[in-house]
């Protein structure tokens, strides 16, 4: 180093500006000195872990061998630009904060300070850069408790569903890292487990960018590989100290999945469970680009912490939401129930007042009223009647089932005898509305089942085929198969729509609109608790305005053993 003199006011690294709250400088300082001829002078043990390099001897264009300068959303820096380069073109560069992409792969941020070092002619003869490694405070000097009262607040001020997860993962980044993630676990739709990502976010914009598409185009799906299987082993906090490339290639699910995972950066993660009651509705994870430093196990309670406040408020805001929906299916079948109860005392109402005015107007002449005009209106009074108790019986039903009480008492019964039976009494109805009913039964079949549940069941599906089937002709069909009774009902109406195939047995829900088809939507409802309180299923095949067919199987239950083998002889059911 002889010839060369360093002014005390640039030799000196003054520490800039303070570090961001979040982050703590470590004390074990790197030197390098490099001539201007590119020959390394000094680089000490420090600087050669900070760089992740051995010590070079000589060095090119400022650049030190292996290791590139990055930006913070990780596009490359030209080494003259980053603080070695500008100090050997006579620039001095305060104390912040710079990223490094090492040999390795890894990605360092160092906190540098670099200065010209001028010969005794004012030249600059060389460059003196200190590093600092720079790291995330752990959790303990985080303030804890003001993050875990933030976060408390935040999710305590809304019971909307998932409204507050992406500000609660601002109180996270770039606290704890410099990325994190919710995955949550919900039912779908048709009661299978779906996993989402909840909400997402990086400290860098670009980054954040990154990350969202990179979610968005390979959602995590545990079965798949590279779809964090180990995430969600239950109870289960998982950590990786950096997504390295053998990771990358392990888990990328394609080139363009590895080429965003590259793009994302080397990462070091913590993943810690959403469980709330024994079960597990998701993940919480956070992201470190600074790989210098694991994850230490205060941080690590501190997020076991927030995610168990975070899944009680995810399950609260789904109780919250259950209920809403709860109260406004109530409201809209107290609407519907009404109107239903209303809609037979109309005329039921208007036959007994006219009924009455004849009476007395007829006595006044001091005559009898005719026997037929009574019948008559005693007939439409009696079928608004048994209308109106259907409607409560379905009511009581329905309250029955929800209280477990529905009581079977189980007989020895021919399920064809029980069809034939329901169509005769459907018979008359059928008539008027010049509907033809079938029966293809051709022998018993028989079981142990409730008879007037059975009944029941038959009746609401033969009268929905009435209903729904447009006049056109319903046939029964009742067969035994083994241990199993099955019973159709085909009409050829207006059909279902396929995703309201399943929808339709249950409670209130309706696929037809209330203005051309009155009903509560209780019918296969109450027909399926009864079938499954039998062991049995119930399913409907159908397709809008090609007819629908309800298919019923029914475990015949403990019965003799020669009843399970068809009878030949043809039953007492034909010709209903
Ligand atoms: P409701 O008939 O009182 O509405 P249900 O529980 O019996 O109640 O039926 C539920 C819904 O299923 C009906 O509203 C209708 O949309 C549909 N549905 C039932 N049976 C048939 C059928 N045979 N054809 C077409 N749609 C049907």
């Amino acid at each position: 180093m002889s010839g060369i003199t360093s002014p005390a006011s640039e030799a000196c690294v003054t520490d800039g500006d303070d570090p961001p709250l979040s982050t703590r400088v470590m004390d074990a300082e790197g030197v390098v000195l490099v001539e201007c001829t590119g020959r390394v002078t000094v680089f000490n043990a420090q600087a050669a872990a900070h760089f992740g390099i051995p010590v070079p001897l000589h060095i090119e264009h400022a650049r030190l061998p292996g290791c590139e300068w990055v930006r913070d959303d990780g596009t490359p820096l030209p080494p003259r630009d980053a603080p070695l380069g500008r100090a050997l073109a006579g620039e001095p560069v305060d104390a912040s904060v710079w990223h490094v992409l090492r040999p390795d792969g890894t990605r360092a941020a160092l906190r540098c300070a670099a200065v010209p070092v001028r010969s005794g002619d004012g030249q600059v003869a060389a460059a003196l850069l200190r590093t600092h490694a720079v790291e995330p405070l752990p959790a303990s000097m985080l303030d804890a408790p003001r993050l875990l009262a933030e976060a408390g607040a935040l999710l305590g001020t809304s019971v909307d569903a998932e409204a507050q997860l992406e500000p609660l993962l601002k109180l996270l980044v770039p606290a704890l890292g410099e990325g994190a993630l919710l995955i949550l676990r919900t039912p779908g739709t048709r009661g299978e487990e779906v996993v989402r990502v909840g909400a997402a976010l990086h400290a860098d914009a670009g980054r954040h960018a990154l990350l969202r598409d990179l979610l968005t185009r390979y959602p995590p799906d545990p079965p798949r590989p590279g779809g964090l299987p180990q995430v969600f082993v239950p109870g289960g906090v998982w950590r990786l100290p950096i997504l390295s490339e053998e990771h990358v290639a392990a888990i990328a699910r394609d080139a363009e999945h590895a080429r965003l995972l590259r793009e994302l950066g080397p990462h070091g993660c913590l993943s810690v469970p959403l469980g709330v009651r024994g079960g597990m509705s998701g993940t919480l994870m956070v992201l470190r680009s600074n790989v210098l430093r694991a994850f230490g196990p205060e941080e690590e309670r501190l997020l076991t912490e927030l995610a168990h406040r975070t899944a009680l408020y995810l399950e609260n805001a789904r109780l919250y939401r259950e209920a809403r929906e709860a109260v406004r299916q109530r409201d809209e079948f107290l609407g519907i129930a009404s109107h239903e109860l209303k809609t037979p005392l109309t005329p039921l109402s208007l036959k007994v007042q006219l009924l009455q005015k004849q009476v007395v107007s007829l006595s006044r002449e001091g005559k009898d009223v005719p026997t037929e005009r009574v019948a008559e209106a005693l007939d439409v009074v009696q079928r608004q009647v048994r209308r109106l108790s259907g409607l409560v019986d379905n009511l009581l039903d329905v309250s029955r089932i929800t209280a477990g009480r529905l009581r079977l008492e189980l007989e020895e019964l021919d399920l064809a005898s029980v069809a034939a039976e329901i169509l005769y009494r459907f018979s008359a109805a059928a008539a008027q509305a010049g509907t033809e009913l079938g029966l293809e039964a051709p022998v018993p079949v028989v079981g142990r089942w409730d008879r007037l549940r059975l009944e029941q069941v038959v009746t609401n599906l033969v009268s929905n085929a009435l209903k729904y089937g447009a006049g056109r002709p319903v046939v029964v069909g009742v067969e035994a198969q083994g241990p199993l009774a099955r019973l159709t009902v085909k009409d050829h109406g207006i059909g279902i729509a396929p995703g309201d195939l399943s929808r339709i047995f249950e409670r209130f829900e309706r696929a037809v609109s209330d203005r051309h088809y009155g009903g509560l939507g209780l019918g296969l409802y109450i027909t399926r608790q009864i079938v499954e309180a039998f062991g049995g299923t119930v399913r409907a095949v159908s397709a809008p305005g090609a007819g629908a067919t309800f298919i019923l199987e029914l475990p015949r239950g403990d019965i003799p053993e020669e009843w399970l083998v068809a009878h030949a002889a043809p039953g007492p059911t034909e010709g209903a």
